[in-house]
Order: structure tokens, then sequence, then C-alpha cells
């Protein structure tokens, strides 16, 4: 079976969140069952495109809105990738440092399918299924059944996968020139609410949907911004699949980004060891529980909470640590940095992007927080569990399905609304907790035994491709 996934992210070329550690272990996982993968994204101006060998598979032109653009079709060679990804690199268009965040979004994403599906026809490529993910890709089940440029491709099989809801990537009708040319009777395809809706064209025309865990999958069929009703009339294509996690990189006992490896024989000794790299950097007291918190700092992930819960608890008692890795709005980046002045020794804060230093967080913090208002599947949980960090989280979409309470006879700590309280009582329940080191030693040992690898759902995403 030979699938192309499409994707404005892949770890390690470029990663924002969650969607590029999906889209780089999903092939891998799917490459051990014998299912052969391309991955096709965008070229970005960075690191990791710069020390890595291209090689040219192909150029050609697109038309957007009457301008042509010529692109280009890059293969990267690297030994982290054991499958083919190839870069879509457009001059001045599709080569920008970042993923996220310029003023020609819009354009970036539908040139980015063009180019795509032109190369596709002009070196005659098929593929049992195009896989979509996201509403960045989402226009391409559209393009090849209603668009003539592209009909041709139209007998490979789509499935979209909604990483996220929220975001839609719509745009105004007077757009609509940026696509390619389509009779105007299946303009309801791509419209939702008057807008050209993406994610939305996608649901519709796409062979297959998933989202990426059951209970969001629910949730979505009750509130997807505006796109429940749709989803509730394509049930009968919609399913959940809940992500895994890469086990080869997310390994405490091989994973070169923490300062001392360790197993479950030895977690106890191992944590220590990267917590005190942590009590170090940070000025905080080693013997304190210590609270991480990994993740975009945005209302979805509950990030305007954490400054009145950061005040809550340390302003009554200063019997714990917590550290932030985020970056997000400007309003809360700005209110956590002044905690760091105002608690300093309990609380510290780092605003940006880090991959090292998230590893060393998820190996040294004793718990992790993840009040998430929306959470469709959530990896930080999965990978604290692995690295022996119990998961403190809010009961919704993939974190009600990975993270059972103690009370309930399971493993973490589970809140059940987004508020001030319910986190500052769920950290109470953890310094309590902490208190016994007895139980919480055996449940940090309990817990790095939990398979979330790939393995289960790289094959039920084969199912689903074999079911088209
Ligand atoms: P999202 O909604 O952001 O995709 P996920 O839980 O699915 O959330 O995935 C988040 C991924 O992004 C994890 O690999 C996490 O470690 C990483 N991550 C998020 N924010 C940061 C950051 N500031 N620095 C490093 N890694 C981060």
């Amino acid at each position: 079976m030979k699938i192309l996934h499409t994707s404005f992210e892949c770890h390690p070329i470029a990663k924002a969140g969650g969607l590029a550690d999906v889209v780089s272990a999903l092939p891998k996982y799917q490459l051990a069952l014998d299912v052969e993968s391309l991955v096709v994204m965008p070229f970005y101006k960075n690191l990791f495109t710069d020390k890595n060998k291209l090689k040219n598979m192909g150029n050609g032109t697109i038309n957007l809105n009457g301008v042509e653009f010529k692109y280009f079709i890059e293969k990267i060679n690297s030994e982290e990738i054991p499958y083919s990804v190839c870069l879509v690199r457009i001059d001045n268009l599709i080569d920008t440092e970042h993923i996220y965040g310029y003023e020609d979004e819009k354009e970036r994403y539908i040139a980015f399918q063009k180019a795509l599906l032109d190369w596709l026809l002009k070196c005659n490529l098929t593929f049992d299924v195009i896989h979509c993910h996201d509403h960045h890709t989402s226009l391409i089940p559209f393009f090849i059944n209603y668009c003539n440029e592209y009909i041709k491709l139209k007998d490979m099989a789509t499935v979209l996968t909604i990483h996220n809801a929220q975001y839609q990537g719509q745009f105004s009708h007077d757009y609509i020139n940026l696509l390619p040319d389509f009779s105007i009777e299946n303009i309801g395809l791509l419209d939702w609410d008057g807008f050209v809706n993406p994610l939305a064209a996608g649901i519709k025309c796409a062979t297959r949907i998933n989202t990426v865990s059951p209970t969001y999958m629910e949730e979505l069929k009750e509130n997807a911004c505006g796109l429940e009703g749709l989803l509730q009339s394509e049930s009968n294509k919609f399913s959940g699949i809940l992500n895994g996690i890469d086990t080869c990189i997310w390994n405490p006992e091989t994973d070169r980004l923490l300062l001392r490896n360790y197993k479950i024989s030895n977690v106890t000794s191992g944590k220590r060891a990267n917590k005190l790299a942590l009590c170090k950097k940070y000025g905080f007291n080693k013997d304190l529980p210590l609270f991480g918190f990994i993740g975009r700092l945005v209302y979805e992930k509950s990030a305007d909470l954490l400054t009145d819960v950061v005040k809550e608890v340390l302003l009554k008692n200063k019997n714990c640590n917590i550290l932030i890795l985020g970056s997000g709005y400007e309003e809360i980046e700005k209110e956590i940095t002044k905690l760091k002045k105002e608690f300093k020794g309990n609380f510290h804060s780092y605003i940006g992007f880090d991959e090292e230093l998230s590893h060393l967080i998820y190996a040294g913090v004793d718990f992790l927080l993840m009040p998430s208002r929306i959470e469709p599947c959530g990896l930080n949980q999965m990978y604290s569990l692995r690295y022996g960090t119990i998961p403190i989280v809010r009961r919704t979409g993939g974190l009600k399905d990975t993270v059972i309470d103690i009370g309930d006879g399971g493993f973490g700590i589970c809140h059940e609304r987004a508020s001030v309280w319910d986190i500052t009582y769920s950290i109470y329940r953890a310094i309590d907790l902490y208190k016994n080191q007895k139980i919480f030693r055996k449940i940090q040992k309990q817990i790095m035994k939990i398979d979330n690898s790939w393995s289960k759902s790289a094959k039920k995403y084969i199912d689903l491709y074999k079911s088209i």
C-alpha cells in the first residue's frame, strides 16, 4: 500500500505542536507494517533544511490569481527520517523561516496544494490514499474531485484527519480566484456560513474523515466551532483514532536530551538527577514537588488561568515549585513572565519553543499540568507517562481517553472544569500524593509501563485505508 501524507508540519523538519509529531511518527510505524509513505510538506528556510542534502525531484509552474509561480520539489535526505519526504518550494511564497503567522497564509496553503497536485500529474505518481492533515491541505479532496485541472487524480481515495477543529482556514469569497477553476454549481462544497471554509470542504469531499481521539470525535459532534452540524451529517464516514507516541524518540532510556537516562528499575534516581538539573538552573528547592507545563499559551490550553493558579498556590504557602515552557498570546506571555520576579525561587518560565528543554522537563518534573479547555488528543500527557511523570489533566478530549484518576483505580489526577479552583485543588492533591513517597514511586513505575506507542493506532489507520 502506498500513502501520500500532506501536512504543513513534520518533526524534525518543522514543528509547532503535536501535528509535527504525528506526521513524523505515523509513516514510520506504518513502514514496519509494510505501508510505504511519502510525506509532502512545504520547504522552510531553517537549520534542518540547511544541514541536510536536498535533491530536486521536479518543478513546474502554478497559477495563482493570474500570476505564475515556479515551484520546485526537493527530496530531503536525512538519516533521522526512515521514509521519503519531499518539500515544495516556491521562492518568496513557500520558503519562510517559520510555519505560521504570515499575512499571505491562504495563498501559501493554496499554492502548496496546487503545486503538489501538479507534480503528481506531471510525474504520473499515484497513491492508494492521499492523507491530508488539517485545514492547510484539506482542499485537496475538492481539487481532485471537482477541478478540471486535477480531475485525472480523482481515482485516489482521500482521508482527512482533523487534528484541531478550531482552525478551519476560512477566507472571503472575494479570494475565490486563488482556487483552480471549477463549475460554479459546486460552490456549496466550499462554502460554510458565507465563507470559503477549507476544513468544511475537506469534511464534505474526503472519502473518510477522522479525528485524533474517540472522545474528541463525540465532542466535535456537539461543538466544532460551527461545524458540528456538518460533522453530524457526515458521521457515517467519521471516526476517532487515538494518536500514539514515537517510543524511539520518547524513551527515557535513550533520550539524548536528558541529563541522565533511566528506566523503570532506576526511575527514582534517574528522575532525581534530571530534576536536580532543573532545580539548579532555576533556583528551586529540590525537595519540593515540581510541577511543569509545556504548551502553546492559548485559551484552548487554559494558559490564561495559569497566572491565577500560580498566585493561589504560591501566595498561601510555598510548598511546591512550578515551571512553565511555552509561547502564544503576548498578554499571557507577559503575565506569566511577571510571576518570575514575584515568586523567585518557586516559579520560573521560559517563553519560547525549546525542544531540548521540553524533554528535560518531561523527565525532571514530578507532575505535568494539562488543564486544557480543548484537547483533541494531547501528546504531552503520554510523553509524561512514559517518563514517569504523573499527569494532572482536565477530563476532555484525548486526555479523558488516556488518563484515569487515582481515585478511580488509575494513575493520574483529573478534574472536571477548566477553573482556577479545579486546577489548584488538583495541585493540592498532587502535593499530598508526593508526601506519600511509597505510593508516589509505585505510580511512577506503573505509568512507565503503559503502552501508548503508535503500534495499535498505526494499524487502525491501515484498516481505514483498506476500507476505502
Ligand atoms: P498541540 O495542541 O500544541 O498540538 P499536543 O499536546 O498535541 O498539543 O502536542 C504538543 C507538542 O508540542 C509536544 O511535543 C510538546 O512537547 C511540544 N511543545 C509545545 N510547546 C512547546 C514549547 N514551547 N517548546 C517545546 N516543545 C513544545
